[in-house]
This record gives C-alpha cells, structure tokens and sequence, in this order.
C-alpha cells in the first residue's frame, strides 16, 4: 500500500531566524502549522536539521542551539520528527560530545548539514576524525551535495558511514551524483530540491542503482512536498515497490523509524 510517507529532509523552525520559506510574507510558519501541513499532504514522519542561514552570530553558538531547538522540537512533535544535528569540523571535541549527546537520545542522524551556511568547506582537514566518530557510533550524516571532489573522500576514508547526498541534480552534476553512487555502496541520495522536475530522472537512477539508496525528501519549507510526493507516486515509470522503498522504506530502515 502507498500510503505511507517518512520526508528524510526538512527544516523545522524553533526560532523565526530558523525559517528558510523563500516568500516570507506570503505565509505565516508557526510551531503547529509546519507539522499540520505536511500531514495534510500525507506525510506522517519527518526528518532533518534545524538550519539558521543568519552569519552574524557565533558559529559554534548557533551550531549548538540549532541542535538545542532540534530536541526541543523533537518533544513537541512526539516522535513525528526526528532531528538530525549538527557538527562542526572547527570544533572537534565539541562535534564529539553533540554525537554522544545524540547517541544517548537514540538520535541517529546528522545533518542535513549545510557547509557553506556555517563558514566551512568539504576539504576541511577535521571533519575526518568526528566522520570516523560518527561510524564507530552508527550515525547516519546527511550532507548538502557538492561536485566536489572532496565529498569523495569522505566516502572513500569512511566505507562503512552511511551518508545521504542531498538534491540529485541536473545535467552534469547529476551525472556526477551518479557516478558516486556507482562507485560508493556507502552513498545515498535523497531526492529533494533540484531534479524532480526533469521527467525520468527517478527511473535512470533506478535502472542504475536500484531504489534501495534513493529517498524521500522535499527540503521543506524551502521547497513544497507536494511536488516530490507527485513526482514518486504519480510516477507512471516506477513499480509500486520501487516507489514504497523511496517513499518511507529506506528511510525507515536506516533510522529504524517505527510508522
Ligand atoms: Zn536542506
């Protein structure tokens, strides 16, 4: 049955600062409402980082409350949502003790993290050991994808970490996804954002590498779920279990989300 929806990547708002809704004016977010329209679009489990674009701030202060309104959030929405946190490779000890933290809340995701909304880049030499930490722990990382090649060697250093690439793409940088996927079993694609739109994307991904590593996820409220959800279950290209593996299984079996 398709009935069943897990969005793998969003954005909740503790704070207004939080709120990412690209037309701000047009609509009010407020604690309740951003559950209360994913569940009218029939999504019932929902996962992901608190993300704050503001620079001004202190990035290890933000990093840390980001995390803080992440399991606050977790509780108001009662197990609906399951927060993902951040990490900063400026912060190693500290990137340690908010994994412990997490791993002492059954919290087993990371991310999405967004290196360039918390001034570092993919080559940064101390993402390395809190990555190694994150494998020895089990957590699963969520990353903003890039074409750089230093994504690369976060999966080849890291073979047994499982981590979510973000966004598929188009043209050459979805064949750049591609090719990852290809060479690293450790790589997942989450489908939100850019990509959808281009008619047999999500069929050349499963002829290529089946639909166990593709998942559900809208970047929401940066962009609309509805769109994605149209896009798998209206698919007149995929089977009905290639289409239940993105929408909710995989997610499902990767953070043991029970739905
Ligand atoms: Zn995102």
């Amino acid at each position: 049955m398709l009935n069943k929806i897990i969005d793998f990547h969003t954005h909740p708002i503790f704070k207004p600062e939080q709120n990412i809704l690209m037309y701000k004016d047009s609509y009010d977010f407020t604690i309740e409402n951003f559950k209360e329209n994913l569940l009218k679009s029939g999504i019932s489990k929902f996962c992901g980082s608190v993300i704050n674009p503001n620079k001004d701030s202190s990035v290890l202060e933000k990093v840390l409350d980001n995390n803080a309104c992440a399991y606050k959030l977790c509780e108001i929405y009662e197990g609906d949502y399951i927060p993902g946190i951040h990490i900063h490779p400026d912060y190693i000890e500290e990137s340690f003790n908010q994994i412990d933290e997490a791993s002492s809340r059954e919290v087993r995701l990371i991310g999405e993290l967004v290196p360039y909304l918390d001034g570092w880049d993919y080559s940064h030499k101390g993402i390395h050991p809190i990555l190694d930490y994150a494998e020895k722990k089990g957590m699963i990382v969520s990353v903003h994808s890039t074409d750089s090649d230093a994504l690369d060697s976060w999966l080849r250093e890291h073979p047994n970490l499982i981590i979510v690439g973000a966004h598929p793409g188009d043209w050459s940088f979805f064949f750049k996804q591609l090719e990852r996927l290809k060479k690293y079993d450790n790589y997942m694609l989450d489908i939100s954002a850019t990509g959808i739109t281009r008619f047999g994307m999500l069929k050349k991904l499963v002829d290529e590498i089946g639909s166990k590593r593709i998942l559900f996820g809208s970047d929401y409220p940066s962009c609309d779920p509805n769109v994605f959800i149209s896009g798998v279950l209206q698919n007149p290209l995929l089977s009905d279990s290639d289409k239940e593996n993105i929408l909710f299984k995989n997610a499902q079996r990767l953070l043991n989300i029970k739905i």
